[in-house]
């Protein structure tokens, strides 16, 4: 690990995901996004769409990861990402619950 090669890239790549991460908290953490959350929902009728169920355990999970997303755009700011229709896209929502999700990421 330390032999003095692919160490920089190394922290070059770290530097990356935090970008990476410094986005999408923004963007979970706007306004936006809290609509295209409440949107899916709707589309989904309040259900997991796997098992059924309704009620609080339900969260939405994103078909093309926000992650792929945002390495795909590479977002220079929020404002970039806001405008992202693809980001905001209702049909790229799935409301799953818990459990569900998990086996989603999972599978
Ligand atoms: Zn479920």
């Amino acid at each position: 690990m330390m032999n003095g090669f692919g160490f920089g890239r190394a922290s070059n790549l770290k530097v990356i995901c935090n970008m990476e991460k410094k986005i999408s908290r923004k963007i979970k953490n706007n306004k936006r996004y809290r609509i295209w959350v409440r949107d899916v929902l709707e589309k989904d009728n309040d259900k997991c769409t796997k098992c059924g169920i309704e009620g609080d355990c339900l969260m939405v999970h994103h078909i093309i990861s926000l992650k792929s997303l945002i390495n795909k755009y590479d977002f220079k700011n929020i404002e970039e990402a806001l405008d992202c229709k693809e980001l905001f896209e209702v049909n790229n929502g799935l409301t799953l619950c818990n459990i569900c999700h998990l086996e989603e990421h999972f599978k």
